[in-house]
């Protein structure tokens, strides 16, 4: 019953709102990323995406200037590199991991914050906190423009992907740490001891004053070494693989999806 109830809503949202084959086909052709995703997986996220576009408010801040235009094959793209992240999951699941994503909200440039943070000594430190994107437990996603344009390449940055890495780990707690909700056959204790390892390595790199295999950003903070991976591993996976092979493959488990496949690119 709840079967047919799901397909007759699904029936009604496509009579209603026909999918744009022609924009979807635009939205690829505009982002490497996109365009790197096979044909059959790629008809599965382009409509995933249309759906998540119409369900999810994508909100532009006041001081963004008013000539930036998101056409449908923008809103395609945006929506896509997030559903990127689910394409490996079945539709409920899918549905189930953005449930509380309500809003992505794009403004003008990286944005500062305030940040107080308390010492061990007690004493007060204020500072000024950079970031390309912002993720809360309530609350839109943020985005900022420019990293916006600067995401959908094949060089393992994507802002898109970043922060809504930060969506799905925060679905098992209040904050980003690095440990989402795993499938059933996951183990705990597997994650955390491939997670260990590799921020384990990047510290080690970073105590020699070397450069990191992965954006430093990792480095930073257990949620954020999860985030970042998540963007080696769709946007980058070669590089991914060969840093950190375990991790690849602890997140294609994860991810039921193996994007080190995808890389021959379309022959039009
Ligand atoms: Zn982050």
């Amino acid at each position: 019953m709840l079967e047919r109830l799901k397909r007759w809503r699904a029936a009604r949202f496509e009579a209603r709102h026909p999918f744009p084959a022609a924009e979807w086909h635009e939205a690829r052709a505009r982002l490497p990323l996109l365009a790197a995703v096979p044909d059959e997986a790629a008809e599965r996220l382009g409509h995933r995406a249309w759906h998540f576009a119409h369900a999810k408010r994508l909100s532009r801040h006041p001081e963004l200037d008013a000539s930036i235009d998101f056409d449908v094959p923008a809103r395609l793209a945006i929506a896509a590199q997030g559903c990127l992240l689910t394409l490996g999951w079945d539709e409920a699941t899918h549905r189930e991991a953005f449930a509380g994503l309500h809003e992505i909200l794009i403004v003008p440039d990286a944005f500062h914050r305030r940040v107080e943070e308390m010492d061990e000594f007690g004493v007060m430190h204020e500072y000024d906190d950079e970031r390309a994107g912002e993720t809360s437990h309530q609350g839109p996603v943020v985005v900022a423009y420019p990293d916006l344009m600067a995401s959908g390449a094949l060089d393992g940055f994507n802002v898109v992907i970043h922060e809504l890495a930060h969506k799905l780990d925060m679905a098992n707690s209040l904050d980003a740490d690095g440990f989402p909700p795993l499938p059933a056959d996951m183990a705990a204790r597997d994650w955390h001891r491939v997670f260990t390892a590799v921020w384990d390595d990047l510290q080690a790199h970073l105590a020699r004053g070397e450069a990191t295999p992965i954006d430093d950003y990792a480095a930073s903070h257990p949620g954020e070494c999860f985030a970042v991976s998540c963007e080696y591993f769709f946007a980058a996976p070669e590089a991914l693989d060969a840093a950190y092979p375990e991790l690849y493959a602890l997140l294609g488990r994860y991810f039921r999806l193996d994007p080190l496949s995808w890389r021959s690119p379309p022959s039009d």
